[in-house]
């Protein structure tokens, strides 16, 4: 009898080591074919002249075909075993060659991006392994387009916003205890250049690390790179002898003062024209207002105004310029939210607003 029992569980642990292993094999197999099925997309990007998708596994085959309707174009990308998230969308880009962009999932097996445009697109799309780039149709002309004018086209082109980090390096700007203005201003430069990038501006930066550069070079570089606009991001202090009657709190934004042909650097060209001046009042106005609609969404902040100076950053671009003062690290409670993210990020919202409405992108 017990013989036998020993001889009986001998057969059955060989029994289930046998299913163990079909089983194990199995699911590898299994879920392997499932991971190549749910090949998500993780990110979208729009640099240029080129739409950058990435996705979790290496693509299998993109079917590319055009469809004409009207002067309109659609470039179709059908994507296969491609799976779109929710969260993902591409609709919120502009470009200047671009009507529209869309993408959906067209059935289990196809994810479609389309893309309409009125121009002729030669380069088409190429796979690099996870990542598929669609190249967008080029637009020459620029001069169709009219900041805030009553310009309808307004895809046809992306401006590009030049954006200046206050001090940086030994300069360290205002300081306050452990509150740092060059900390904050560079912080808020890198989160403005993330949105306005992601909206389909082109975007250059004066500084994007601690770095020291001189009024002069940012000025210089800003008018080589041609900008549409320059912003520059500053934060306040209060000077130790206070006026009584002065608040040092709350949000205030600059442009140039033209009166005065006084330079700073002598062998340098200053802007002062009254076109300048318009349009950097426009794009201060429509800045501040946003800012502040933003913040006070959660904020107490007091609205400083919308005010003139002769600031060099102001007077040596050649294209619309403004200061933005995003508050004082003095104050007690300004101080400590402008270190923190949640409220950076209401005040770059604010900006970003203000110059989509600048720009009649909205
Ligand atoms: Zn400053």
């Amino acid at each position: 009898m017990i013989r036998f029992f020993i001889k009986y569980m001998g057969s059955i642990t060989v029994l289930i080591k046998k299913t163990l292993l079909i089983v194990l094999f199995l699911s590898f197999f299994i879920s392997t074919l499932s991971a190549k099925k749910d090949n998500y997309l993780k990110s979208t990007h729009l640099t240029g002249n080129t739409l950058k998708l990435t996705f979790k596994y290496k693509l299998d085959d993109v079917k590319f075909f055009t469809l004409k309707n009207k002067g309109i174009i659609k470039y179709v990308y059908d994507i296969k075993n491609a799976v779109l998230p929710k969260s993902k969308s591409i609709k919120e880009y502009k470009h200047a060659g671009v009507n529209a962009f869309r993408m959906g999932q067209f059935s289990k097996k196809y994810l479609r991006v389309v893309i309409e445009s009125r121009h002729k697109n030669y380069k088409t799309y190429a796979i690099h392994g996870k990542v598929l780039l669609l190249k967008l149709p080029k637009v020459k002309k620029a001069q169709h387009f009219i900041p805030n004018g009553k310009a309808k086209r307004i895809n046809r082109y992306s401006p590009t916003v030049i954006i200046d980090a206050g001090h940086g390096g030994y300069d360290i700007g205002a300081s306050y205890g452990k509150i740092i203005e060059k900390k904050i201003t560079l912080s808020l430069a890198l989160k403005l250049q993330k949105q306005l990038t992601h909206r389909g501006y082109k975007i250059h930066m004066t500084r994007n690390s601690d770095q020291h550069r001189h009024l002069y070079e940012r000025t210089d570089y800003a008018n080589t790179k041609k900008g549409t606009v320059f912003i520059s991001l500053h934060t306040n202090a209060a000077p130790k002898r206070k006026h009584k009657k002065y608040l040092y709190k709350g949000i205030e934004v600059f442009y140039m003062k033209g009166m005065s042909r006084k330079k700073r650097y002598s062998n340098r060209k200053i802007y002062i024209s009254e076109w300048k001046k318009k349009k950097s009042y426009l794009l201060a106005k429509e800045v501040k207002n946003k800012m502040l609609a933003s913040v006070r969404k959660k904020h107490i902040v007091l609205d400083k105004g919308v005010k003139r100076n002769n600031f060099w950053v102001l007077r040596g671009t050649k294209m619309p310029a403004i200061l933005i003062e995003n508050g004082y690290i003095t104050d007690k409670y300004e101080g400590k939210r402008l270190i923190t993210n949640s409220y950076q990020n209401l005040l770059i919202k604010g900006i970003v607003e203000g110059v989509d409405v600048y720009f009649n992108r909205k």
